[in-house]
C-alpha cells in the first residue's frame, strides 16, 4: 500500500452549505473520488474559535488583504479599503460573523494528495470565478465585489485547508487525536495496492 494514502485535510461545510441542504452533495464529491472520512463533527463555532482558526498562520490576514486589493486592481475598480491590513481585518470580522451564524460540519478527510485534491474539487475562493464543475462554481453565486460592498465575508459554502502545513495545524485545532478514526475502507486495495493480484479466482 502506498504511503501517499495517509495525507489528511480539513473541510468545513460552512453555515450556508448546511442551510442550502448541500451536505450530502458535498460529501458525495469527496467520497466518489476515493477520499475517506476519518473524522466528522457538527456544531456552531464561536467567533473566538473562528478567530483562532484564521490566525493559525500569522501571515494569513495580511495575505488575504493583499489578495483582496489585487482583485480590485486587476479589474480597475476602486477597493472599499486602503491597506492590506485593513482589508484583512474586515475579512476576518466578516468570517467571524459568517462562520458562527449557524451549525457547520467539520470533516477530516484522508487519501493520496488529499489537500490538493480537495482544493481542486472545491474550486477557487470567489464563486463568480470558480471553475464550472467545482463545488463553489456549481452551487453558489457570490463575488468579492458584492461581499465587500455589503461588508461581509464571501459566502462560498466550504473551507478547505490550503496546504499540507495548514491542514496539520487546522486538524489539530478542530479535532482531538481520539476523534480521528483509523480504519480501512474496502476500496483502498483497488486505489493503492501495487499488485492487483487475487482478483480473479
Ligand atoms: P479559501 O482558502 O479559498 O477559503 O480562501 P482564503 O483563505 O483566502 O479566505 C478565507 C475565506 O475568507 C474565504 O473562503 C471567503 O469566505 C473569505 N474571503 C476571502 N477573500 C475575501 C475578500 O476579498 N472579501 C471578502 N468579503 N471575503 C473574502
Ligand atoms: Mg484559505
Amino acid at each position: 500500500m502506498s504511503e501517499f494514502r495517509n495525507e489528511r485535510t480539513l473541510v468545513v461545510i460552512k453555515p450556508d452549505g448546511i442551510q442550502r441542504s448541500l451536505v450530502g452533495e458535498i460529501i458525495k464529491r469527496f467520497e466518489r473520488v476515493g477520499l475517506k472520512i476519518v473524522g466528522a463533527k457538527f456544531f456552531v463555532p464561536s467567533p473566538d474559535f473562528i478567530d483562532k482558526h484564521y490566525n493559525l498562520n500569522p501571515e494569513w490576514k495580511k495575505n488575504v488583504g493583499e489578495k483582496a486589493l489585487e482583485a480590485y486592481r486587476k479589474q480597475g475598480k476602486e477597493a472599499p479599503f486602503n491597506t492590506p491590513e485593513e482589508a484583512g481585518e474586515r475579512v476576518i470580522e466578516g468570517l467571524k460573523a459568517y462562520m458562527s451564524s449557524g451549525p457547520v460540519m467539520a470533516l477530516a478527510l484522508e487519501g493520496a494528495h488529499a489537500v490538493a485534491l480537495v482544493r481542486k474539487l472545491v474550486g477557487g475562493t470567489e464563486p463568480l470565478s470558480s471553475d464550472v464543475g467545482t463545488i463553489r462554481g456549481d452551487f453558489v453565486l457570490d463575488s468579492y465585489q458584492m461581499a465587500d460592498t455589503d461588508g461581509r465575508a464571501v459566502r462560498n459554502l466550504i473551507h478547505a485547508s490550503g496546504s499540507i502545513e495548514e491542514a496539520i495545524d487546522e486538524l489539530a485545532l478542530w479535532f482531538k487525536d481520539e476523534e480521528i478514526v483509523d480504519y480501512t475502507l474496502v476500496q483502498e486495495r483497488i486505489l493503492y495496492d501495487v499488485n492487483l493480484d487475487g482478483l480473479v479466482e
